[in-house]
């Protein structure tokens, strides 16, 4: 249980990225450290351009630590109030933007067939195949976990299992070289969690207040 291991150092650089990330609207990540009594502890934090993060080297940061893995915020706040608001013309509340967030997550997810295992946590496509690449290359140990600025008491963990095979990996290199070159001709990738990458992780859900 990743519960268990999580230090009070960790459980506080959480809920300060994931404030910060609602007053900013940037999102905000770190490495997570492993120690040798398998504890977790946070390494420096990095700020993003709004949906952009791009965490330092893990080999820059962890002078020879073992990386379990990252953290990042995702935004929602900041880009949803303005949505809303240019549509209504009222400046909405937190639940009522935490409202549309759910019913854009269960439209997106609905033809998918993954609408009853995604929540607003949910990481990205991208992030699932990075993780995956990261634990593959022993880069980490396949750990990523994400905080959203609409809920500053949930974090979710997703690990790669340890019985990924070359078949798996080989898929991950695909699907990454195939979007590398999408958006590389000025296409955008969709974000969306997909349904066989899913299989490849464990989840765990942590509040921060237990
Ligand atoms: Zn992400």
């Amino acid at each position: 249980m990743i519960h268990d291991k999580i230090t009070p150092e960790l459980i506080k650089s959480f809920s300060t990225a994931i404030k910060s990330t609602r007053t900013t609207g940037q999102e905000q990540g770190f490495h997570i450290f492993k120690d040798r009594h398998g504890n977790l502890s946070p390494g420096k934090t990095f700020y993003g351009e709004e949906e952009s993060l791009q965490l330092e080297s893990p080999q820059g940061v962890c002078y020879g630590a073992r990386i379990q893995g990252d953290f990042h915020t995702h935004v929602f706040v900041k880009p949803l109030r303005k949505a809303i608001r240019e549509n209504t013309g009222k400046r909405p509340s937190i639940n009522e933007i935490r409202d549309v967030a759910i019913e854009l997550m269960i439209w997106r997810y609905e033809e998918k067939g993954i609408k009853e295992e995604m929540s607003l946590n949910t990481p990205t496509y991208d992030d699932a195949l990075k993780a995956i690449l990261c634990k593959y290359e022993n880069i980490t140990n396949g750990m990523m976990s994400i905080g959203i600025d609409l809920d500053e008491y949930n974090v979710e963990f997703w690990t790669v299992k340890e019985n990924i095979t070359d078949k798996d990996y080989r898929k991950v290199l695909n699907e990454l070289g195939r979007r590398y070159k999408r958006e590389k001709s000025g296409e955008s990738n969709s974000q969306a969690m997909e349904k066989w990458i899913i299989s490849l992780f464990e989840k765990e859900t942590i509040d921060l207040r237990n």
